[in-house]
């Protein structure tokens, strides 16, 4: 199956960290880029933000300026749906809600055109259940970044019970062609990366509930001992906190509230406090 023609226009849906950075993908392979947020002046700044890191690396000569400007010419902040209508592909990238991404696939259905791929970024959800409400179920795929998108090589292309065969394969390739390394999945709850990943944050936040030790030796340990490359609460504070307890709720629940999902009562506090972590300047750790 080939990919996605680079002369088709692709469209990001959520400008905030996954978005942005799945943006930043698709413009460096050749597309014109759609992005779009809910939160006025959110594309803006998620286009800003992708110039703010890729001028870094014009500055220290790691990157032309010309190729720089060339990308941000093809990635447009748009504020209406309507803008997308001429996307092939429509990457969903916002909030981890069952209810908030059926109603928008439901306005995407409306908009786009039959050929049109539709594609979640969704950590967690059902493909299956995302898909279910669909009058085209079979064109709707999972298309899993990590964070940060422009640096993580992994994309889990997640095939619903209703994806067709031909879409699941051509973002596949899709993927591939952007210079990522596709691996698929069934729509398990937490698909393979976030179902391995739940105990690795869940018994870090034990071992801090109980007081075990603190958060900056425990993720000292992991990293240098461990030989990690990032702590699990360094991690969970680039995740943000909102998403990776999102993200455990809706796997605990899925697994019909299997006690080994259980969320933390840690993490739900941060939640509460507002403290989501880098995006907002403050989680387990300060970045002011
Ligand atoms: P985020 O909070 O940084 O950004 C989400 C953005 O979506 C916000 O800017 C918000 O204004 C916008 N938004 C919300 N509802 C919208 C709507 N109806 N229409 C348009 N815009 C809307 O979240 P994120 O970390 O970028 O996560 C987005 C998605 O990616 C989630 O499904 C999450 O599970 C998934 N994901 C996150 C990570 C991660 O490490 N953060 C990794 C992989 C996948």
């Amino acid at each position: 199956m080939q990919p996605l023609a680079t002369s088709v226009p692709v469209a990001v849906i959520g400008a905030g960290a996954m978005g942005s950075g799945i943006a930043q993908v698709a413009g460096q392979a050749g597309h014109q880029v759609f992005l779009l947020d809910q939160r006025e002046g959110a594309a803006e700044a998620g286009r800003q933000s992708i110039a703010n890191i890729l001028q870094r690396r014009v500055d220290k000569g790691k990157m032309e300026q010309a190729d720089l400007d060339a990308l941000l010419d093809r990635i447009k902040p748009v504020n209406e749906l309507k803008e997308l209508a001429e996307a092939g592909l429509v990457i969903e990238a916002i909030v981890e809600d069952l209810d908030i991404k059926r109603s928008l696939l439901a306005d995407l259905e409306a908009l786009c055109g039959d050929n049109t791929i539709l594609a979640t970024n969704t950590s967690s959800i059902s493909v299956t259940a995302l898909s279910a409400e669909m009058q085209h179920p079979e064109r709707l795929v999972g298309m899993h970044f990590f964070n940060p998108a422009p640096l993580m090589a992994l994309v889990e292309v997640i095939k619903g019970l209703a994806t067709s065969d031909d879409v699941a394969k051509c973002v596949y390739a899709t993927a591939g062609q952007w210079g990522k390394k596709p691996v698929t999945a069934t729509s398990t709850p937490g698909f393979i990366v976030n179902r391995v990943a739940r105990p690795f944050y869940a018994e870090s936040l034990r071992l801090l509930q109980e007081q075990t030790t603190d958060s900056a030796t425990l993720d000292a340990i992991v990293r240098e001992a461990g030989g990690f490359r990032m702590g699990p609460f360094e991690l969970t504070d680039l995740i943000g906190h909102d998403v990776n307890y999102a993200v455990t709720t809706s796997v605990f629940n899925s697994y019909y509230q299997d006690t080994r999902f259980l969320p933390s009562l840690v993490q739900k506090e941060l939640v509460e406090a507002g403290r989501l972590g880098r995006k907002n300047g403050q989680g387990f750790y300060s970045y002011t």
